[in-house]
């Protein structure tokens, strides 16, 4: 008898070279195979009589065979052609397969079959290609049903996988069902064995329909749980109350280099106020990019340690925590001690050449009261006695786990927690999501910026070129981006070296050219970047390592290169790196591809500068999907629900807080529980 855990060679059918093949698809068990589940069905339930047969469009046919005979090719000899006839009432059509001549062993003219197919017109007149081929008497996988179509796998045809899900499906009679009886039935969610039954081969479509909603309600649960007893946590904890003495933050905003707009003083009250409280907060600083973000962080940090307090600010990349110390080390001025702590630096700003370890006793100590570093702050060697805020950039760069790690770090008092972000999460989203996570919003940029003008153009063109040279007359820089171009090229490294040779002996050789990737030594990355800084060199070219944060306000040209290999949220990131200062930016998307969805998404960029419209319209245009930047949200990836399915989030959300209402530690749900700790573990993991 088959099982749901018993091997995949178990299964009828499956060999040593299938199940090798079936293993490296990360399905080694029958409970594997059934979860793999079709990316879409297509009804092939009713036939279409040859008369109304449409160009293009797959049909099925039911006829008779007239004729079926196999030859080899004329001019190709290796290729075998397999011709046929088919008739019904209402009219005859040519069919033709290439190398199957076994089909004139199993089929004879006379033989009442299916065809699904697609009906193409060529040179050789109207035909069916290849299509696929059932006996009328036959037990039949393809014809009357509403047929799975799944994920492309090498070395196993669609039909191999039909048939191998076919012998597994009785054994998902047993799958247990871990929803509570309640739940399902208040829910009216279909029975799991159905809708693993349902979701390979539906009986009809509002069947479909109700296994894909109880498929995707099981993948959401143990998600909402696992937020839900997250924030439940941080809720019922304490956290160092941070007095607002509204003098102070008003003599520090004094000594800023600019005025603060409206939204940044906004949201700056908002997270003092919050701060002020015994529990901690836990806030969500959406602002889009170049919209100043950092000063708002800065005048929290300052707060904080003029209380005597530690705080903590975790950033994505090495270049962009390097970037935030030294910003502020140039606001705070001396007066407060801070620290920079990343895989590969250590510094910290009340003493020069201070060791790695120098630093760490600092922290542990309390002498720097805050430190700015990368992942590097994960560890556990990294003590921070009186940590009481922590600030996560660029939060949809991070799993859940990482700020929660960080937040943990103090044993008895738990840190109040701020997340920025540039990604513009709907707010009936962010609220879904991140329940518990106040929204602040930074909706203004700050005074005199223009947006940037963006234009598409194509590698041929020398209109960037030239804008660069030109603007460079004027003082100004200009970034180059070069795209991943083989993945074995992980890090772009060989696309930006060949670029870079190519521009500063070419087309840019008056101009003096710095190159910038991830594989450089941390080292030569700061050097260059610093170089960049300080103007001394006008052009840096470098792979989307400076997609996030990095801010150089005299930098006011961009040329993207391969622009369609990006996202739009991406290339918006990527050009937020301009229209840094008063100074009008432009931004080039170099494209020599002729998709024209590829096209029209990059024209969207050149109509529209704002991220929040422009996540709308990446909506519009694909309908549903991955939401516009959602893929670099730090959220779990589901396998069938979508972020966008904001109406069974809302659903699952309700249930999800009933649940744990009653049951808080769901020790009556112990599969739940099993569930939900799966997917905790699976939140904290990159
Ligand atoms: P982001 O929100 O993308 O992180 P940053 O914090 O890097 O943006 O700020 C972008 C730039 O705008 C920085 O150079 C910063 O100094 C500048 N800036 C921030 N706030 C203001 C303001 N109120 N007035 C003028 N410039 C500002
Ligand atoms: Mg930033």
């Amino acid at each position: 008898m088959l099982t749901l855990t018993s091997p995949i060679g178990d299964v009828h059918g499956v060999g040593p070279a299938t199940a090798q093949k079936l293993t490296r698809l990360g399905i080694a068990t029958v409970i594997d195979l059934l979860s793999h589940v079709p990316i879409r069905h297509e009804d092939l339930r009713h036939t279409t009589p040859i008369a109304r047969l449409h160009t293009d469009a797959t049909s099925v046919i039911r006829g008779r065979l007239q004729l079926v005979t196999s030859r080899r090719g004329y001019r190709r000899r290796r290729i075998s052609i397999t011709e046929g006839l088919i008739s019904d009432k209402t009219g005859t059509v040519k069919v033709v397969w290439f190398n199957q001549p076994y089909l004139t062993d199993h089929f004879a003219p006379g033989d009442e079959v299916f065809l699904v197919g697609r009906l193409v017109n060529n040179a050789f007149g109207p035909q069916l290609q290849s299509p696929l081929i059932e006996k009328l008497g036959e037990k039949r996988l393809l014809a009357g049903r509403i047929l799975p179509i799944y994920r492309a796998t090498e070395g196993l045809t669609q039909r191999q996988i039909r048939v191998l899900i076919t012998s597994a499906l009785p054994a998902a009679r047993k799958v247990p069902d871990w929803l509570p009886e309640e739940v399902r039935s208040s829910e009216r969610l279909m029975a799991l064995s159905t809708a693993v039954a349902e979701i390979h081969f539906p009986t009809s479509l509002p069947k479909l329909a109700a296994a894909r909603e109880r498929l995707k309600f099981d993948e959401l649960l143990p998600f909402m749980l696992a937020t839900l007893r997250l924030d439940a946590a941080t809720d019922a904890s304490s956290a160092h109350p941070i007095p607002f003495t509204e003098d102070h933050v008003r003599t520090f905003v004094q000594t800023l280099p600019f005025t603060l707009t409206t939204d940044q003083r906004r949201a700056t009250w908002e997270i003092l106020q919050d701060m002020t409280k015994a529990t901690p907060m836990r806030r969500l600083l959406e602002g889009d990019v170049g919209s100043g973000k950092t000063v708002v962080a800065a005048v929290a940090l300052e707060s904080v340690a003029r209380h005597g307090f530690q705080s903590a600010m975790l950033a994505p990349t090495d270049i962009l925590a390097r970037q935030h110390y030294d910003t502020l080390k140039n606001l705070y001025k001396g007066a407060v001690t801070i620290a920079l702590l990343t895989g590969t630096q250590h510094e910290r700003s009340d003493s020069t050449g201070a060791s790695r370890h120098d630093v760490m006793t600092g922290l542990d100590k309390g002498e720097i009261t805050i430190v700015v570093g990368t992942h590097a702050l994960l560890n556990k060697k990294v003590t921070l006695p009186n940590l009481a805020l922590v600030i996560v950039d660029e939060q949809h760069r991070f799993g859940v786990e990482q700020r929660h790690v960080l937040q943990r770090k103090n044993a008895v008092m738990v840190p109040h927690l701020l997340s920025m972000t540039a990604t513009p999460i709907p707010r009936t989203l962010a609220l879904t999501l991140y329940g518990g996570l106040k929204p602040s919003f930074l909706r203004q940029l700050p005074p005199g910026r223009t947006p940037v003008e963006t234009h598409l153009t194509s590698s041929t063109d020398d209109t960037a070129t030239h804008t660069i040279l030109e603007r460079s007359q004027h003082g100004e820089q200009a970034y180059v981006v070069c795209p991943l171009i083989e993945e074995s090229d992980e890090l772009g490294v060989s696309a930006a070296t060949v670029e870079f040779e190519r521009l500063s002996h070419g087309p840019l050789s008056t101009l003096r050219c710095g190159l910038l990737h991830g594989k450089l030594p941390p080292k030569e990355k700061r050097r260059v970047l610093e170089e960049f800084r300080t103007h001394t060199i006008d052009v840096l070219i470098t792979t989307p390592v400076v997609e996030v944060g990095v801010d150089i306000p005299n930098a006011t040209v961009m040329l993207i290169e391969g622009a369609e290999r990006f996202g739009m949220a991406q290339l918006h990131q990527l050009r937020g790196r301009v229209g840094r200062s008063s100074a009008p930016s432009i931004c080039f998307l170099a494209t020599d591809s002729d998709n024209s969805s590829a096209l029209d998404r990059l024209r969207v960029l050149e109509t529209i500068s704002d991220g929040f419209a422009l996540a709308e319209e990446d909506l519009k245009q694909r309908g549903r999907g991955d939401l516009y930047g959602i893929r670099q949200s730090g959220l779990p990836q589901f396998n069938m629900a979508s972020l966008t399915d904001l109406d069974l989030m809302k659903r699952v959300r309700t249930v999800a807080a009933g649940l744990l209402a009653d049951d808080p530690d769901l020790i009556r749900h112990p599969m739940l529980k099993k569930k939900t700790d799966a997917s905790f573990r699976a939140l904290h993991l990159e």
